[in-house]
């Protein structure tokens, strides 16, 4: 087997099709497993109660507070409890805002880095800290993905009069009113993401990034079950669409065991195949930065075999961002052959 060389595989951009990666409550987990930078946790469903220290408030609703926050908010929704769910969304709310990265890189920080500007960040989580990422990690001269927030985010704003989105508190370019907060999608059955404009922009970009996607990765996201529109919008556009590429990438990070997480997706693979890390740094993303298309393409297609060029995991920013400058020239001699289209109406919606 013929092989390429770390060095050879950074001078290498074939191609624009994109990388999709999910990002659910269990990959905030990971970015900050000992809490934020004042220590705060951040939850997973089946321990929001504690988390947020509201077992007392769920108790005086006559509720089991060690129940998981899907069920306990979907069953408060439709017993038509509009005051108590009222009173938790204000909670949630705050505490989710008050959310900070630690001063040092982090997943987060590397997983920006790792992906080419054609590439989508899908992020169900309301807490703010891939968008801190995203803007600490701005302006340095290496371009970023896209992002999408499918249930909202407490830094997300938005002008619902010019369908304008960015952070919140920002200006709308249209009528330079300040952005407002968007709304918080929160657990119940039928979400109907078509209603809110602001969802209906996030979910329409993760739909058209996702079905011309070549490589998809879900990390900490198992699909909850009041989820399943979501799970249907995410079949219809991967394994409907990809039905002719069996050789498309899927991945997984998660600490679950491999049967558990077979069961949550049986339905959305193509065939028994995809391959689980239960770390990060385990992932093509983290082994191969920036050139994850590459990679598979070289391996999978032209059999040969490729040498890792894994993330520098212990590097401040500035050494990092210097790291991730070897791959800035390639990618942008392939943009200057191969220009973007002129940008669509959607295109102003940049985050
Ligand atoms: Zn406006």
């Amino acid at each position: 087997m013929s092989e390429i060389s770390k060095e050879e595989l950074t001078k290498k951009v074939i191609s624009d099709r994109p990388h999709v990666v999910i990002l659910g409550a269990g990959a905030s987990r990971a970015t900050c497993p000992d809490g934020d930078k004042n220590g705060k946790k951040l939850p997973l469903m089946n321990d929001l109660v504690k988390c947020l220290n509201l077992e007392s408030k769920v108790l005086e609703y006559g509720m089991e507070p060690k129940q998981d926050f899907e069920d306990l908010f979907s069953f408060l929704f439709d017993a038509e409890a509009f005051e108590e769910t009222k009173e938790l969304e204000k909670i949630i709310y705050g505490y989710f805002k008050s959310l900070e990265l630690p001063n040092t890189p982090t997943i987060y920080d590397h997983l920006v880095l790792s992906l080419r500007e054609t590439d989508l960040i899908a992020s169900f989580n309301w807490d703010p800290l891939l968008l801190q990422a995203y803007r600490r990690n701005s302006n340095k001269g290496i371009r970023l993905p896209r992002l999408a927030f499918l249930h909202g985010n407490v830094r997300m704003g938005e002008c619902k009069k010019h369908n304008r989105s960015n952070y919140v508190g920002e200006i709308c370019e249209r009528c330079k009113e300040k952005l407002e907060p968007v709304d918080l999608l929160y657990p119940i059955t039928t979400k109907n993401y078509a209603q809110n404009n602001s969802l209906k922009i996030n979910w329409d970009r993760f739909e058209r990034h996702l079905s011309k996607a070549y490589q998809f990765t879900i990390f900490g996201y198992s699909g909850p079950r009041t989820d399943e529109e979501a799970v249907s919008i995410m079949k219809k556009a991967w394994k409907d669409k990809h039905s002719d590429k069996i050789l498309a990438d899927t991945t997984i990070i998660s600490t679950n065991t491999n049967d558990e997480v077979y069961e949550h997706w049986k339905h959305f693979f193509h065939s028994q195949y995809y391959e689980l890390v239960d770390d990060f740094y385990k992932s093509d993303i983290a082994k191969y930065p920036r050139r994850g298309f590459e990679r598979s393409w070289e391996n999978n297609m032209e059999a040969v075999f490729v040498e890792e060029n894994p993330i520098p995991k212990n590097l401040d920013f500035p050494a990092l961002w210097s790291w991730y400058h070897q791959f800035v020239e390639t990618e942008y001699r392939y943009r200057i052959k191969n220009p973007f289209p002129k940008p669509p109406k959607w295109y102003k919606n940049r985050i």
